[in-house]
């Protein structure tokens, strides 16, 4: 079986101006130049796209956008679409954080038109998936996974997927200092993937990537990226700043 490459990715939220996307960019640049063997990706606002991949263009560092809307163009208010993300320098799209989820309606529905929008212009998704604790509490975690999955996904085919990424982020601990143990977190990814290769076969399912997000922080990538099916990490607060993101990044030394 092919090695997965690891995905170190940086959600930035709706967190600092252009210019100081732009430094905090300059200086993750500064601490990954050499770092070949994992993918980075930081997602800053829409307004600070551009003049993020002005400074990342010639680095490790890849630039990825937080939301998209499934049409390509039209009299949508104050949404983006996919080609008009590829660009401005996008190469992944991360689709139906909790967050999205939770403040903005977003569905399982939508998140598959999104899902099939970036697909078409070679935009990366990285599809997020996760519990609530409530429904960890009441032992529904998987059920809740498997209709996020199978939902997300429908009328897609195994051979529109090698460029899909999927992050489990449970959603009681983004942003809240708890993460799942390493152990807690191997046991879904494993579910997922076996998911994965259930509906889209095994090909696929060895080689899909998949995230795990939840505050993720220096003292903790190892032990997570120790774990089988953890193929790297979607991170909120500690990828905003640069040394931190960085240490993350280089999670082997
Ligand atoms: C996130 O926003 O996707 C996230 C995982 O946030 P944090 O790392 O801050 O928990």
């Amino acid at each position: 079986m092919e090695q997965r490459r690891p995905l170190i990715a940086g959600n930035w939220k709706m967190y600092k101006t252009p210019e100081e996307a732009a430094e905090t960019a300059q200086q993750l640049v500064e601490r990954v130049t050499g770092v070949t063997d994992v993918d980075i990706m930081i997602a800053p606002t829409c307004a600070a796209l551009a003049p993020v991949f002005k400074v990342i263009k010639n680095s490790p560092v890849a630039l990825g956008a937080q939301n998209l809307f499934w049409e390509n163009e039209g009299a949508y208010t104050g949404e983006i679409s996919a080609p008009m993300l590829k660009s401005v320098g996008c190469e992944y799209g991360i689709i139906g954080h909790s967050e999205r989820r939770q403040y903005f309606g977003e569905t399982d529905e939508t998140v598959n038109k999104k899902i099939q929008a970036a697909i078409q212009v070679g935009l990366k998704p990285v599809f997020c998936v996760g519990e609530t604790e409530k429904e960890r509490e009441s032992e529904q975690t998987f059920s809740v996974l498997d209709k996020q999955v199978t939902k997300g996904l429908v009328s897609l085919v195994s051979e529109q997927l090698d460029m899909l990424i999927i992050a489990y982020e449970p959603v009681w601990a983004i942003g809240t200092g708890k993460t799942a143990t390493d152990a807690q977190a191997q046991e879904v990814h494993q579910f997922i993937r076996s998911l994965v290769e259930k509906n889209f076969g095994n090909a696929l399912s060895d080689s899909i990537r998949i995230l795990y997000g939840g505050s993720v922080k220096p003292d903790n990538i190892a032990g997570l990226m120790s774990m089988p099916d953890i193929d790297g990490a979607l991170v909120g607060g500690a990828s905003l700043n640069a040394e931190s993101f960085s240490q993350i990044v280089k999670f082997k030394n």
